[in-house]
């Protein structure tokens, strides 16, 4: 400031633009913001100090334009009239100050990014299942896609605690895995930008209370925020002055219940009375390649009731639900919209080490970036199709293969929907 002053000051003197309103405004601002400046009175002054001032000033004008980051500021925008440039000055902002916006304008679009499961290695029963750097590698290469939203959804299929809990007595020890994933991977889930994860799933539960309030505590500590334990049924996650309401449902003991449509619809309802955007997740149907389809009747899988998915994704919108994340099946299945809502059926194995089988259709899935307006209405979707191999944890596909696979999916289950999908996976509805 003192610098730009000087040199106004510098400009009347050598210019001739000297007029009495011009110096009054000059004094004025010189009292006001530079009060110190060393400029003495021009009538005091002799030849020789008068030519030694200006070229001191002459020196701070060029250091000036040297150095200052704004050199145009300084330089070009000097108007003719003096005073009115003091005047400009003092009302100038720092520069570190310009973007500062008190309260966020409310976006008239929202991104929901959605994946399905996510486990990133187990260290049970010992460590050979876990991935090596802490699975630092696991999501790097969709860690861009993953963070290009204002809220990015998983599911933890697991729990994150280092040791101990009581592992969970299986029906069936042929199909019992128990996922214990060490504290310090939240890391991983940080630095991909996830912002909430469900927890009802059937393995939050795999390690007892002390595996729950673990994994709480630390996704807590994380500032992730996670629904679906009975113990948190449901959360709000409040960013850019937009209030998203989130709740989780599996058919599993400790986590809402997925089948009781009733508690369902009272927490969505109230959801959608305080929130603008409701996301409910699901785990649900029955698993593996044979089950890519959704039925539209109850799944039953090793003797549990997986849900009429199709029905309870309906009973939820009706209830005041915007967008549907499904998963569980661990393969990937079609999207729909009902009622201008967006139902992903299942997301399938998004990042799932050493545990999880992940061959073939099993290793396919969809980073899928879901575009509402501020009501959580369905505008439009973008598939990003992934693929993963132990090895290299989750890659961009350039095959494109679960593009495909959800368009055909979609043609043999939802023909009636107007919902279309193209080859790039841009996910269109024209409502009919
Ligand atoms: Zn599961």
């Amino acid at each position: 400031m003192r610098i730009v002053l000087s040199l106004v000051a510098f400009l009347v003197l050598c210019t001739g633009l000297y007029s009495p309103q011009a110096t009054a405004g000059l004094i004025q601002a010189s009292v006001v913001k530079v009060a110190s400046d060393t400029v003495p009175p021009t009538d005091k002054l002799s030849k020789k100090e008068l030519k030694k001032i200006r070229k001191a000033e002459k020196r701070k004008a060029r250091r000036a334009a040297k150095e200052s980051t704004q050199p145009d500021v300084a330089t070009d925008t000097i108007p003719p009239v003096p005073d009115t440039v003091a005047l400009e000055y003092d009302t100038l902002p720092e520069p570190d100050t310009v973007a500062v916006v008190p309260v966020p304008a409310r976006k008239d679009t929202l991104v929901i990014v959605g994946v399905g499961d996510i486990m990133m290695g187990t260290n049970y029963p010992d460590d050979s299942r876990l991935p090596p750097d802490n699975g630092a590698f696991l999501m790097r290469a969709v860690e861009e896609y993953l963070r290009d939203a204002d809220v990015t959804f998983g599911n933890l299929e697991g729990v994150l605690l280092d040791s101990g809990g009581t592992v969970k007595q299986c029906k069936d020890p042929k199909v019992c895995y128990a996922f214990r994933s060490p504290v310090s991977y939240v890391e991983n889930l940080v630095r991909a930008g996830f912002d909430i994860m469900s927890l009802a799933n059937n393995h939050a539960g795999d390690f007892g209370d002390e595996g729950r309030q673990s994994t709480m505590r630390v996704l807590d500590s994380a500032g992730i925020a996670h629904a679906g334990q009975l113990t948190r049924p449901y959360v709000l996650y409040i960013r850019d002055n937009i209030t998203y309401g989130f709740t989780a449902f599996a058919p599993n003991s400790g986590c809402v219940s997925l089948n009781d449509i009733k508690n369902a619809q009272s927490i969505i309802a109230h959801l959608d009375s305080v929130a603008d955007v409701v996301i409910v997740s699901f785990h649900g149907g029955a698993e593996g390649a044979q089950y890519q389809n959704v039925p539209r009747k109850k799944e039953i899988f090793h003797g549990e009731d997986r849900g009429d998915v199709y029905a309870l994704a309906r009973a939820w919108i009706d209830a005041g639900a915007d967008i549907v994340f499904g998963h569980g099946p661990h393969v990937t299945r079609t999207v729909d919209v009902y009622n201008g809502r967006f139902i992903a059926y299942s997301m399938g194995n998004f990042c799932t080490y050493r545990g999880i089988n992940i061959a073939g259709v099993n290793g396919l899935a969809p980073i899928m970036k879901v575009h509402v307006n501020r009501s959580g209405e369905f505008l439009w979707a973008q598939i990003i199709p992934t693929y993963q191999t132990y090895t290299d944890g989750v890659q961009p596909d350039p095959q494109k293969r679960v593009i495909r696979l959800i368009r055909e999916l979609k043609e043999k289950d939802f023909p009636e929907s107007p919902l279309q999908i193209d080859d790039d996976g841009l996910i269109n509805y024209i409502a009919q």
